[in-house]
Order: structure tokens, then sequence, then C-alpha cells
């Protein structure tokens, strides 16, 4: 009878730092770490946490996640399943597959559709999980199917209607499924134009966000316009965008309360961008933690609204 992960899950390692794993390099280890490469070995180590009752953690590009100083007591399944295929105007990727190859090579088949996502970092399967959105797109919008594990473990597809994308969101984020692959419709356009928007992205993240140091992008959501008080509205108005609907940039409202430049042990909110949190050197999740706060209480006082965090937590 086997009665540990180790015995049940071949490939499994154990004590693994977690922090090169991740665009913010912060964090402690992982009891348990597995790299899956097919689905199969994504259901296989899902099934052996079932049956020992080990809480397990999906891990795509580790773009979006802030890990517990003390790690993560569990499993962590790294996705590196990383098929994909152009079949006339459709993409099939599966989950681990990056979304900067997505946009370079439907760019070079001159298949128009993720324009937007040039310089989004992360999987595909992290995309479609938070509904990554960008420059006015989102994952969603040329998604035909994506094939996840149901709460059974089974395969199963979704079409689009079924994945209830939301800002930021999805029925696999609200269900806690698993991604495994996605199928994009893209049309056909010109290669020059699709590959220019691409690498004009590419070059404005340069520019405006603060690259140079290991951060996991945006900590808080924008805020929606409708929960902003209606006497604090005027005031707000010049810096509303439509990305995807009525938002108030959290990084105006973080730099309107006074917190640019704000550092807690190696933790910094950013100056170029202020609804990044940078990590100047060894930063812990602890001060990262401690710089939420504070944004959040700050926020709240000044313009009465909730910040909610964009990055995952494993803890
Ligand atoms: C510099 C920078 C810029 C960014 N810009 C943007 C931006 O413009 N727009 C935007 O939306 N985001 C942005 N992000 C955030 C991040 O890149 C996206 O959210 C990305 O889609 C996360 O993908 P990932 O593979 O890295 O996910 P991870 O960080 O590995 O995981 C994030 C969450 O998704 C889950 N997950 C990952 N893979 C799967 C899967 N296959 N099935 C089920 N759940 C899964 C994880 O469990 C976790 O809860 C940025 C991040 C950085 C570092």
């Amino acid at each position: 009878m086997k009665n540990t992960i180790t015995e049940l899950l071949p490939g499994v390692r154990t004590n693994i730092p977690l922090a090169p794993y991740t665009s913010f390099r912060i964090g402690g280890k992982a009891s348990y770490f597995f790299i899956a490469n097919t689905k199969k070995k994504v259901q296989e180590a899902l099934r052996a946490c079932h049956k020992l009752g080990v809480p397990h953690f999906i891990l795509g590009g580790g773009t979006n996640v802030l890990v517990a100083d003390k790690g993560y007591r569990g499993l962590i399944i790294l996705m590196r399943l990383k098929r994909c295929e152009i079949r006339k105007n459709r993409l099939y990727a599966e989950a681990g597959a990056l979304m900067s190859t997505i946009v370079r090579k439907t760019g070079y088949e001159g298949l128009a559709g993720l324009e937007w996502a040039g310089g989004l970092p992360g999987t595909v399967g992290g995309a479609v999980r938070g509904n990554a959105g960008a420059f006015g797109g989102e994952t969603k919008d040329t998604i035909v199917e994506v094939e996840a594990l149901d709460g059974d473990g089974k395969v199963k597809k979704y079409s689009n209607a079924e994945c209830h994308f939301e800002y930021r969101s999805s029925m696999f984020k609200k269900k806690n499924l698993v991604v495994l692959s996605a199928t994009f419709a893209l049309k056909r356009g010109s290669k020059k134009r699709i590959q220019e928007i691409a690498r004009f992205h590419i070059r404005y993240r340069k520019e405006k966000h603060p690259l140079e140091y290991p951060n996991a992008g945006s900590i808080f959501q924008n805020c929606d316009l409708k929960n902003i008080p209606l006497r604090l509205r005027s005031k707000v108005q010049h810096v509303v965008k439509t990305d995807p609907f009525p938002v108030v940039p959290t990084a105006y409202l973080n730099a309107e309360v006074g917190l640019k430049g704000v550092r807690v042990g190696k933790a910094e909110i950013s100056l170029k961008h202020p609804n990044y949190i940078v990590n100047k050197g060894k930063a812990k999740a602890a001060d990262v933690l401690s710089l939420i706060q504070k944004a959040k209480q700050r926020v709240k006082k000044k313009f009465s609204v909730e910040l909610h965090e964009e990055i995952q937590y494993v803890k």
C-alpha cells in the first residue's frame, strides 16, 4: 500500500524553494513539488493529493502570485504542458504554453486577436483562469473552448459562455478548476500590422512599468467607477478609462494617497507605476503584505473604496 505522496507520485520532489518560480522572487519552500508536462500527469498529481488529503496549488508562470515566507505545506503542481497548434484560423494551446509564445506564433502566421497580449507574462492557463486583459483586450474575447478538469477530475470541454468570464475572473477561478488547454478563434490580417501592435504593447510596458525589478504586475484590480462615491466622481473623472468598463486606475488612487516610493523592508510601491510593488532585493512576503494593508487603509480613508487584490496568495 502506497501511503505517501512520494510513493504515489513518481517524480515528486520535496522542500523546493518557490521564489525562483515566481516573478516576485519572494517566498519560502513547497513541501512537495511536481512538474506536470502532460494532462495525464496533472490528473495523476490531483488524484494523489485527493487520495492522501494533501492540499495542492496549481502554478503557471508564477507572475500573479505572492508566496508566503513560510512557504506552502502541500503539493505545488507546476504546469509545463506546452503544446501549441495552429489549424486554419484556430489556435490550440495547452495551459502551460506562455502567452508570449502564442502572441509570437499567431503574429507570425498573420492571425489577429491576441495583439493586446503583447508583453503579458504568464501562461495560457493563468490567463484563462483570471481572464487576463490589457489595452482594451481580454483573454475571453477570442476563446471558443476551454478544456479543464471538472470537480471529479474528469476532462471536460467548456464553451466560452460556460466559462462565465468576468473582469479578471472566470468560472475556473470561482470553482477552483484546473485549466488544461484553450482554443482561440482568430482572424486573418496583415502580419506586419499584427506584429507592430504587439511590439508596441511590449515597448509601452517596458517604458511605463517597473520591469527592472522583480514584481507581480498590478497588485490590485482597478476600481469600478460605480464604486467611487458620487461626491468624489468629478475629482477622478479625468483619469477614468474604459478597460473593459469605466474604471479608475488604482495606480492613480495609490499616488493620490502618497504611496509612491513607500517602503517596508525591501518591498517598495513603485515610483514608476504605483499599482506595482517591486522587490528591491530579498523582500519578504510580510513586507509586501504590510504595503498592501497600508494601501487599502489609505485609499479607503480618502476615496471610501475597497481595493481588491489581483494577485493570488500561496500560503
Ligand atoms: C510585469 C507584469 C505585468 C502584468 N500585466 C498584466 C496585465 O496587463 N493584465 C493582466 O490581466 N495581468 C497582468 N499581469 C498578471 C499576470 O501576468 C496574469 O494574471 C497572468 O495571466 C497570470 O498567469 P500565470 O501563468 O503566471 O499564473 P500564476 O501566477 O502561476 O497563477 C495565478 C493564478 O492562476 C492559477 N492558475 C495558473 N495556471 C492555472 C491553470 N492551468 N488552471 C487553473 N488555475 C491556474 C494559479 O493557481 C493562481 O491562482 C502582469 C504580471 C506581471 C509580472
